[in-house]
């Protein structure tokens, strides 16, 4: 294993992780996920358009976050806190996940909300792709919300230091 692979791991299997949505984002981070772009690799003439913009072809970087449904979701979840440094190019966000010196809160913040947008933006995804009714944006923006809130609210009230769930919902845009 490379440095740059175990730097990355940390970004993701940190000890408040949620396992099913560490799993999902470690799968991402290695390009692993069936997207639209490596399926057509095996099944040519499948319709590889992206379900969440319908407007460009299905990748990883295009479903986090180049696409215009996914960056709206990011956007609210993190510029609140990430300022100048937001972005919503794949590499870009990685990097930031794995840089050293971020302030803990904040670190804490980011990992936590990559990986959980990670994980609702493919199922949202999934579902679609098979026939379900598409959740608008306001209402898969609620539900990341939601599952982000009860997971900090959960590490509050077992005393980790600081006011974890304060800091990232108060930088709400
Ligand atoms: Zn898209």
């Amino acid at each position: 294993m490379t440095a740059g692979k175990r730097s990355w791991g940390a970004g993701i299997w940190f000890s408040q992780a949620t396992p099913k949505f560490a799993f999902m984002a470690w799968i991402t981070m290695k390009d692993r996920l069936a997207t639209m772009d490596r399926v057509f690799g095996w099944c040519q003439g499948v319709d590889t358009t992206c379900v969440l913009c319908n407007n460009a072809p299905e990748s990883r970087n295009h479903l986090f976050f180049d696409c215009s449904f996914s960056s709206q979701l990011w956007e609210h979840l993190t510029r609140g806190f990430l300022h100048s440094s937001f972005s919503t190019n794949w590499d870009a966000v990685v990097r930031l996940i794995i840089a050293p010196g971020m302030e803990k809160q904040k670190r804490l913040c980011l990992r936590y909300a990559f990986q959980t947008t990670l994980y609702k933006l493919w199922r949202e995804r999934n579902k679609r792709r098979h026939g379900e009714r598409a959740l608008p944006l306001q209402v898969l923006s609620k539900l990341t919300d939601k599952a982000i809130h009860n997971k900090l609210s959960l590490l509050q009230s077992k005393r980790v230091k600081g006011h974890i769930l304060q800091y990232c919902f108060s930088t709400r845009l």
